[in-house]
Parts: structure tokens; C-alpha cells; sequence
């Protein structure tokens, strides 16, 4: 049965403003834009589901580059390891399009567990990638390399989150970190795949050198490397900020609720806007953190959704290189997030043609309830 769905006056952010428009999905992508006669489908005599976004905007679903889908680490003991994240979770943020990867802890919390959560989301109708690897170097790969986890893996977007400058990372020397980051490169040039690497950054002492140096040093290209918790500390910040004008993409977390302060060191040190994402982090945090702080940003700094939108749809996309992610247009997939035109609270979630938000209300059914009488259920506080 074909999947058809058509959104009605919405006024679509693309995520530059494109007016008011009917979107028509067919088979989980974009199909038209412009103004669809209801009627025509009528006569097909398929059926279709209609939405009126009157008083809406649609943007496109969001990308997180960066989420413990299998749960945090626990780095206070067993007790302080997070839960994994659900599918209601991840689209209650506006989330479409996710990539999972292991922090610290890279042996209880193992990358075939990651790649499995990643095909779980991926049945039920999201887009999920992972990055190879974790912390340590070596990194604990798939199939025994990264260039082989990316041949073999299609959930395998390139390596990562490999841990510098941090008294919790492996104290790789450059060498291998180079080596790293030319095997995802190479994997990622023969199956046209970002095979870009994802680096966590920590509060040690030399913050974004190792990164300069190897651009300095090796044959290594700026597109390659994507560094994040950028907004860890001030000099981090201030390093980021320039290393944006080598073409290197860098990310900010919005685990700490810091998003604010860090857009404006950013913009201080005269940061690229082109090059820069914005993730989630999600594990203690939720990752509806992420829209909440950038309804928050939009305010204090009066930026408009065509401003700050390439922040989370169309900047990761080009990094991620991920070509029908990122924007609404003919052939895009159908990711789709309908906000309130006032308040930009998150009234629809499509992913890929299917509705996982209507109405603000979760309308997805996890498949495993279907033969379960569990109820999930989990209590607490945020301090
Ligand atoms: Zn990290």
C-alpha cells in the first residue's frame, strides 16, 4: 500500500522561507511542493492522510549528530549508568535523523549493542547512523577497522567520539590519530559516505591543538574532522571559533543548557555560522533539550528560524553528507516538524512520510508491546 501524506498551508521554512504551501509525501519523501488539489488524489482512489498546518510553520526534522542511544556511561559507578533512549524521546525533540555513539565506557556499553539500537530506530522509522569507535585508540571497531566498518556497516557514518584532550581519552599521539582519520576518510570516499571523524573534546590542556597540528602536519583535509563539546570551557571556544575559517566544521553540545552563553562567545571570537552544529549529547539529558535551547537563543538574540534552522538541519547534513536530509524540497526525505507560528511548541513529527507526533501527542506503538504486558516506567529529579 503506498504511504501518502499531505500537509496543508503550511508556511514552510526550508530552512529559508519558501511562503505558504501544500507539501505532498509519497513513499516517505517530498514529492511537490506547491499548491495539491485534494481532489486529484480522491480520484486515485488510495488512501491518504490529510494535515491543515494553518497557523503553523514546517521546518525540516532535525539532525543530532551526536547521541548515547544506548545509554550514558556512568562515570559515578554503576547507579549513574543512563537508560536508552526511545523513539518517543527523540521526535518529542523534533528529531529526525540521529547518530549514536559510546563514550567513555567503550566495553559494557560495546558498538554492536550501538549498531543494533541504530537498526532498531531504523525498522520503526527513523534515520539512525552511528560513528565507529569511542573514546580509546585503538577504537573498538565492527569488523576489525574503520575502514572496514564503513564498507561493510550502512549505518557506519565515519569514526567517533574519539576522546582528546581529556584525562579520560587514551592519550593518543598524533600519528594515530592521523591514522584514524585518514581510514575513515578513505572508507568514507569508497562507499560516498562522510567518513569524516567525530572528536570529543575534554577540559585538558591543549584544548583544539592536536587538531591544528595535524592540519599543519599531515595530509589531512579540514572536512575530515569534526570536533565537538566545543563549548566545554572559554579557551575551547576561542579556538573553535577560528578553526572554523580552515573549514573545519565543529559542534556545540546543549547537554549543559549552555547554548546561549555559547552562541555568544562564538559570535565574539567571529565564528563562521556555516560551520557550526548543534547535538544533543543526550543521556542524562533529554534530547529535547536541543529545540527547548533554541527557542531560547531565537529570543535573546532575535534570530529568525532561517538564521538559526541551518545550526541543526542543514550545516550537519553537508558534514554528515547526508543529501536528502537537512531541507524540504522535491526529493528530500519526509522529515518533517510542524510548530505552533507563535510559541514554536512541536504540534506534528513526520519521519520519512510516517506521523510520530500528531497533535502533540506521541502516536507511535513501540512493535515490542504488541505481544507484552510491560509497562516502562522510570522516576526522578533533575538536581
Ligand atoms: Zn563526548
Amino acid at each position: 500500500m503506498a504511504s501518502v501524506l499531505l500537509l496543508k498551508n503550511a508556511e514552510v521554512y526550508s530552512p529559508s522561507f519558501l511562503g505558504k504551501k501544500d507539501i505532498l509525501c509519497l513513499e516517505g519523501k517530498v514529492a511537490k511542493i506547491g499548491s495539491v488539489n485534494s481532489s486529484h488524489l480522491d480520484g486515485l482512489e488510495i488512501p491518504y492522510d490529510v494535515l491543515d498546518l494553518e497557523g503553523m510553520f514546517l521546518l525540516p526534522g532535525l539532525l543530532d549528530p551526536h547521541e548515547h542511544l544506548i545509554g550514558g556511561s556512568g562515570e559515578a559507578g554503576y547507579a549513574s549508568r543512563s537508560p536508552e533512549m526511545t523513539v518517543p524521546e527523540i521526535v518529542r525533540g523534533g528529531i529526525t535523523t540521529v547518530v549514536g555513539c559510546i563514550g567513555v565506557d567503550t566495553f559494557t556499553r560495546n558498538i554492536h549493542s550501538l549498531l543494533a539500537q541504530a537498526k532498531f530506530f531504523n525498522e520503526e522509522g527513523l534515520t539512525a547512523y552511528i560513528w565507529s569507535g569511542g573514546y580509546s585508540v585503538p577504537p573498538p571497531t565492527l569488523t576489525g577497522s574503520i575502514k572496514s566498518d564503513l564498507i561493510l556497516v550502512n549505518e557506519v557514518i565515519g569514526a567517533g567520539e574519539i576522546a582528546i584532550s581529556d584525562v579520560r581519552s587514551s592519550q593518543p599521539t598524533l600519528p594515530e590519530i592521523a591514522r584514524i582519520v585518514s581510514q575513515a576518510y578513505v572508507g568514507g570516499m569508497l562507499t560516498g559516505k562522510a567518513g569524516v571523524t567525530h572528536f570529543h573534546l575534554g577540559e585538558g590542556k591543549y584544548h583544539l591543538q592536536p587538531l591544528f597540528d595535524l592540519l599543519a602536519n599531515y595530509d589531512v583535509n579540514a572536512t575530515s574532522l569534526y570536533p565537538t563539546h566545543i563549548n566545554r570551557n572559554p579557551q575551547l571556544l576561542k579556538e573553535g571559533a577560528a578553526i572554523t575559517h580552515s573549514g573545519v566544521t565543529i559542534d556545540f553540545d546543549t547537554c549543559d543548557g549552555d547554548l546561549i552563553p555559547s552562541l555568544k562567545s562564538f559570535i565574539e571570537h567571529e565564528g563562521d555560522l556555516n560551520f557550526l552544529t548543534l547535538s544533543s549529547d543526550a543521556s542524562f539529558t533529554s534530547p529535547s533539550f536541543l529545540f527547548e535551547q533554541i527557542k531560547e537563543a531565537m529570543k535573546v538574540f532575535k534570530w529568525s528560524l532561517e538564521k538559526i534552522l541551518p545550526l541543526v538541519t542543514t550545516n550537519t547534513a553537508r558534514i554528515l553528507q547526508l543529501r536528502t536530509k537537512g531541507y524540504i524540497g522535491p526529493g528530500a526525505d519526509a522529515d518533517l516538524v510542524a510548530v505552533d507560528r507563535t510559541t514554536l511548541e512541536i504540534i506534528h513529527v513526520v519521519a520519512k512520510g510516517k506521523l510520530f507526533i500528531k497533535d502533540g501527542k506521541s502516536v507511535y506503538n513501540q512493535r515490542i508491546l504488541e505481544s507484552s504486558n510491560r509497562k516502562i516506567e522510570i522516576y526522578g529529579k533533575k538536581k
